[in-house]
């Protein structure tokens, strides 16, 4: 059943070469109680060692049925240990923080035999321990752990038990019990047990062989018979993951404090990057949700003048002791001819889903007269702002903006608006133009319904010269020709709060806190295709200048030919636009939609367009992305620090748990299994470290809120997303997963004699 041919075992130690074996001959039946007797020194163990697989042989071979071990692997010096024999120590090698039953059952789980618990309880009933099960090992007596020791060399059925002076740490009594047990056990296996007690061996062994020096120098019953070579059936041992780390968890049980203290110190890193992050993305959110509040009140204005914010033209007066020569004409903010119909069709194009709204701003006039009851009176841009309502306004956030406090809004080209400013006010010289003299509170229905009469330009203005034309009287007859349009007063729209130029406007005015009357785009086409061949539209069209009107030249109010020729109504386009994006995203579409119309474009052709949401915002949040950059880069150290420190813990632990390492080996633990018993402490370590961390954080970020708060107003802006906190947690599983590697390789490659020693 076994045989050992010439088996040398040789230990070099530096330059000390010690012989343990010297060519060792033995031959073993497949039932026998053989005891090898020897002094200290002798070689005893290192026989025990050899057969048992723990330890290798220098020279010689082993032959196990008739298979030579000659070439065996690792994995079948795995499975040899695991299955064929069984150890019992002197030292009992058991795992002392895990129970009786444990124990046993360990050897079983590396085998992968199901139905382990019948096989265990039966193996502690052989040596009478099934009450103790449950208990700790180190609960127990030598005694009974040497039992606990048997029943796991037994609970594998084994062929080969091997002893190592099982009965050397026990009392005389507790021996004999143990020896019956032994003795018991050999009626069916090979037993070899080593002993320096001959009156022990004498009596209950069936052969004794004597060993000094490492060679055997007598044998009561030498057995010779040649085995013919059968094939070693070779079961591959494997422990799971669930073994792994039951018995990690098991190791760390027995240091809670330790665990707990490594887990709070690793997860400082986790919290402080955690927390960065929350607060980092809480502001950005709220960068964000300014930037669309901003976006539709800041709109893209392309206008025709350098820049449409600046009353003030770009003069640089430095010497103010002279007199500067300036014409309309060339006057340097306007850029006339830059919006065109071209322009125009290439906005149509623009994608609506971009778009939150559009709205023009146009110079042309419209002149429209009223009848109070008393007197008739003029109303037009000279007198009231006069704006046309983009064709979505109900669609768009501009309605956001105003109230329809009367009425409804205009449809059609004979419907107007009167628009009041946030107190509901209406600029009395409009008011007397409409009702007669204002001098109390109006009802609105005395303004719903008001008519109003515009009027063509060749029946308003009257041609003195070619260059100079003056206004017709203003009269009944004026008010009742046939030719006028009648308009009818259809609702009345109430600015919402007080706005600016740039802010909550609506952004079809210029001027906002006046009164204005709104009409449709229907009313703009109208009065262009009837003034268009008007007879002042052709004299301005041919003059060199600037037509007189009424007496008063537009020259004095600071406009060019061009903006004369719209006023009166040659064409329509715009003199600004503004562009009202739906977000942030469409906001840049929008602007590389208007930069691709520029490319190509002269200079002097080019489209000037000014985008007033973006100088707000990109600065604030390029700066917290670097401050948050830097603040991690920081934690990351910390992260780094404390995965060392977990490092160090695992080969602490490594350290600690040699002798588990080698009672594993012993058993048939394969060096993988081993990494796994190590990684899997490393995961726990991380994971609990990981979730430990967030639910710190998660506390913190209640105080941080609370000092947020209390410093921007702002409610719950650090917030730690769940993608962030699993992020985190995988991460530092990984980090210690890594930092345990090194001292988990170093257990697994442990040789079992090393280990156990
Ligand atoms: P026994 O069990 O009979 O007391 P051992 O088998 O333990 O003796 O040891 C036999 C010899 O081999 C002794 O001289 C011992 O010093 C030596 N020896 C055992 N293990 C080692 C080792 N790992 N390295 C070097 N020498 C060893
Ligand atoms: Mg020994």
């Amino acid at each position: 059943m076994l045989t050992l041919k010439n088996i040398k075992k040789i230990y070099k130690n530096n330059d000390l070469v010690n012989v343990a074996l010297n060519n060792v001959n033995l031959n073993f039946k497949k039932s026998e109680f053989v005891s090898i007797l020897g002094p200290s020194g002798s070689g005893k163990t290192t026989l025990l060692n050899v057969i048992g697989g723990l330890d290798y042989y220098t020279k010689g071979d082993l032959i196990i049925n008739g298979k030579s071990t000659k070439d065996f692997t690792d994995s079948n010096w795995d499975c040899y240990r695991n299955s064929c024999v069984g150890f019992i120590f002197q030292n009992y090698n058991l795992i002392e923080n895990i129970t009786v039953y444990k124990n046993v059952e360990l050897s079983l789980s590396l085998s992968g035999i199901k139905n382990k618990k019948s096989l265990v309880i039966k193996a502690l009933k052989n040596v009478g321990l099934k009450k103790e099960m449950n208990k700790k090992v180190n609960e127990l007596s030598g005694g009974q752990k040497q039992r606990v020791a048997i029943a796991r060399a037994l609970v594998n059925d084994p062929d080969i038990i091997l002893a190592d002076e099982p009965t050397g740490a026990l009392d005389s009594k507790t021996s004999t019990q143990i020896m019956e047990i032994i003795k018991k056990i050999s009626s069916d296996k090979l037993v070899i047990m080593v002993t320096h007690n001959e009156a022990l061996a004498k009596q209950y062994s069936s052969r004794i062989i004597k060993i000094k020096d490492g060679s055997i120098i007598s044998d009561s019953r030498p057995f010779i018979d040649e085995e013919k070579p059968r094939e070693f059936k070779i079961k591959k041992t494997k422990m799971s993951y669930l073994t792994a780390i039951m018995l990690s968890l098991n190791n760390i049980r027995t240091k809670k404090v330790r665990t707990f203290l490594t887990s709070l110190a690793s997860s400082i890193g986790i919290i402080g990057i955690a927390l960065i992050l929350s607060v980092s993305n809480g502001f950005k959110k709220q960068i964000d949700s300014y930037e669309k509040d901003a976006i539709s009140s800041f709109p893209i204005i392309i206008t025709n003048q350098k820049n449409p914010l600046t009353a003030d033209y770009e003069i640089n007066n430095e010497d103010a002791s002279s007199i500067y020569p300036y014409s309309n004409d060339d006057n340097s903010n306007a850029l006339n001819g830059r919006i065109t119909s071209d322009f125009l069709n290439y906005l149509d194009k623009l994608n609506d889903k971009y778009l939150d709204s559009i709205s023009y701003y146009r110079l042309n006039n419209l002149n429209m007269l009223t009848f109070n009851g008393n007197s008739y009176n003029t109303l037009n841009n000279e007198t009231i702002n006069l704006v046309e309502l983009p064709s979505n306004f109900n669609n768009s956030s501009l309605k956001e903006n105003y109230d329809l406090i009367k009425g409804k809004l205009p449809t059609k080209s004979e419907e107007v608006v009167l628009i009041t400013d946030n107190k509901n006010r209406v600029d009395k010289s409009v008011l007397d133009a409409l009702l007669g003299n204002v001098t109390n509170n109006v009802n609105f229905d005395d303004i719903l319904g008001k008519e109003l009469k515009l009027i063509n330009n060749d029946d308003f203005y009257e041609k003195i010269t070619d260059d100079v034309y003056v206004k017709n009287v203003i009269n009944k007859n004026l008010y009742e020709n046939k030719n006028n349009k009648t308009l009818r007063i259809v609702g009345i729209l109430k600015e919402k709060s007080e706005g600016d130029i740039t802010q909550n406007n609506g952004g079809f005015s210029f001027v906002s806190g006046v009164s204005k009357i709104g009409y449709t785009k229907e009313l703009t086409n109208y009065v262009i295709t009837h003034n268009r061949n008007s007879k002042i539209v052709k004299s301005q069209t041919n003059s060199m200048g600037i037509v007189f009107m009424g007496g008063i030249g537009f020259k004095t109010a600071g406009i060019t030919k061009d903006m004369a020729l719209t006023m009166l109504g040659l064409d329509n386009v715009p003199y600004a636009i503004y562009i009202y994006p739906r977000d942030f995203n469409g906001k840049d579409k929008i602007i590389s939609y208007l930069n691709k119309y520029n490319d190509g474009k002269s200079a002097n052709q080019k489209l000037i367009y000014h985008d007033y949401s973006k100088e707000i915002s990109s600065l604030s949040k390029k700066i917290l992305d670097a401050i948050a950059t830097i603040l991690i880069l920081f934690s990351s150290i910390s992260l780094v620090a404390s995965s060392i420190m977990i490092g160090i813990i695992i080969y602490v632990s490594v350290i600690e748990r040699t002798k588990e390492i080698g009672i594993l080996k012993a058993l048939g633990a394969r060096k993988k299994d081993i990494l796994r018993v190590f990684n899997s402490e490393g995961l726990i370590i991380g994971l609990s470290s990981g979730i430990f961390g967030i639910f710190i954080t998660k506390i913190l970020l209640v105080l941080v809120n609370y000092v947020l708060t209390s410093l921007t107003g702002l409610n719950n802006v650090a917030i730690l997303s769940s993608y962030h906190a699993v992020l985190l947690i995988i991460l530092i599983t990984a980090l210690t997963l890594t930092a345990g590697i090194i001292p988990s390789l170093i257990a697994s490659k442990k040789q079992p004699v090393e280990a156990l020693k």
